[in-house]
């Protein structure tokens, strides 16, 4: 492109002045020109790919659709065009889109101090911290806070490194835990990983839910001296389509971390704070891990946050020099106002436990739909709000996918993976909304050739 810091300047400042005018004021002739814009802009400036990916996955021409605003579980495009949110940003949005105490509690902090000096002690990361520590199970304690789920990841990694003087990780087939070069050697699919090799040493996979296979890597690890760290598992897998192991595996982990003295490390980015149904994924199975992730819903779906907690005893190994892991922007004032009114959010709405009633209500109708409309769905996996629609094959989870979305209702499927479709809409959910978006399923039922 050729340079033209003129134009630079005033195309950033009329695109202010948009984002100024008062909800509502924004024409819908202005509103048009920017989704046509923003098309050219994703083509050109951001990844074709996305757009050739946006016409995979919707049916008549209706890949361009461009977000405009949101608010609880309903996302309206630049046309005014409205849709239910059953997806909830793949668990970003526990909480819906916008909800006005985060939204208040961000917009207070931000008229005192948005992010900090990195001298001076913020009180808002100290008392986030605490808040945390006495939420979280066991003996955890002590955080770091950065900004996305990979980096919570990457840190936690760094951690158990450093305090068990090891380099090896144990983590799960299928198991995702952010796309950094850490997160990824951890990662149980060979997609994204393949490209990279060699990645970190030292990593093995296993099955998921399968404890013997954790346990004998422990042991033929430790009779070649290459040693590890730390197991790696989400409580219940988010990526993999809401997969939840047997509940003997956690407490089973546990057991023989502790037997051969490896960290266990819970990545509660999508699990964490009431997804499903408890506060956190491991409350299920009354485990305390050694170290736990957390991400997503942990910024309210305002502002990104991430963070790493550990126990007294393993964050000694960061004090004697504070500086050994660092980041400039990661629990920043406003990502701080944000977690912390989201948690008083997820207690005042009693979050957790409408995850678990409504997990159960929407897992029981999807079962009667399959029952009415056989051929269509193989099976329906999850707890709370994290459910995985697994559809016969990757073509109807498509047809399902699009059809949903030409009705209304945003879900994630691709033509070439859409075998399983997640159902995470924001724990908050009206259950007006959530039986629309179910009725609106039966119908894409209805209208498959199979049933
Ligand atoms: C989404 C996710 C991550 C990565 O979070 P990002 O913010 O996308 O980096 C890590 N672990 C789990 C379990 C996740 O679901």
């Amino acid at each position: 492109m050729t340079r033209n810091i003129d134009e630079a300047f005033k195309e950033a400042t009329e695109f202010i002045d948009i984002i100024k005018k008062p909800v509502g004021t924004v024409s819908l002739e202005e509103r048009r020109k920017i989704a046509t814009e923003t098309v050219e802009n994703f083509r050109d400036y951001i990844n074709k790919g996305f757009l050739e990916y946006r016409k995979s996955v919707t049916e008549a021409g209706e890949f361009a659709v461009t977000e405009w605003m949101g608010q609880g579980s309903i996302l309206k495009d630049a046309l005014d065009r409205e849709f239910i949110d059953i997806l909830g940003g793949f668990g970003l949005y526990s909480y819906g889109i916008r909800h006005p105490k985060i939204v208040e509690a961000v917009k207070a902090q931000l008229d005192r101090s948005p992010q900090y000096s990195q001298e001076m002690l913020d009180p808002l990361r100290a008392k986030l911290a605490r808040v945390i520590a006495k939420l979280t199970p066991g003996d955890i304690q002590y955080g770091f806070f950065a900004n996305s789920g990979t980096e919570a990841v990457e840190g936690a990694m760094k951690l158990a490194k450093f305090y068990t003087g090891k380099k090896g990780f144990i983590s799960m087939l299928k198991g995702f835990h952010g796309k950094t070069l850490g997160s990824l050697s951890l990662m149980g699919k060979n997609d994204y990983r393949a490209p990279l090799l060699p990645l970190l040493e030292g990593m093995r996979h296993v099955p998921f839910g399968d404890v013997e296979a954790v346990e004998h890597e422990l042991k033929y690890a430790a009779a070649v001296g290459d040693d590890i760290a730390a197991v790696v598992a989400e409580p219940i897998q988010g990526e993999a389509g809401a997969i939840v192991p047997p509940d003997d595996f956690w407490p089973g982990l546990r057991q023989v971390c502790d037997k051969y003295g490896v960290l266990l490390i819970a990545d509660e980015v999508q699990t964490g704070f009431g997804r499903t149904g408890k506060i956190f994924g491991v409350d299920h199975w009354d485990v305390a891990p050694d170290i736990m992730c957390f991400g997503k819903a942990l910024g309210g779906g305002v502002v990104p946050m991430s963070g790493f907690f550990s126990t007294p005893k393993i964050w000694e190994v960061m004090e004697p020099n504070p500086f050994m892991h660092t980041t400039t922007t990661g629990g920043n004032p406003i990502a701080c106002a944000s977690a912390l009114a989201a948690i008083t959010v997820m207690h005042e709405e009693n979050l957790p436990a409408q995850a678990a009633e409504k997990g159960e209500y929407v897992m029981n109708r999807l079962q009667e739909l399959s029952e009415r409309h056989p051929g269509i769905l193989d099976k329906v996996t999850g707890k709370g709000l994290l459910i995985g629609m697994h559809f016969v094959d990757d073509e109807i989870g498509y047809h399902v996918a699009s059809g949903l979305f030409a009705r209304g209702v945003i879900t994630a499927g691709t033509l070439t993976n859409a075998r399983c479709i997640r159902f995470e809409p924001a724990l908050n959910i009206p259950m007006e909304l959530l039986d629309e978006a179910l009725n609106k399923m039966e119908d894409v039922f209805k209208s498959l050739p199979s049933s």
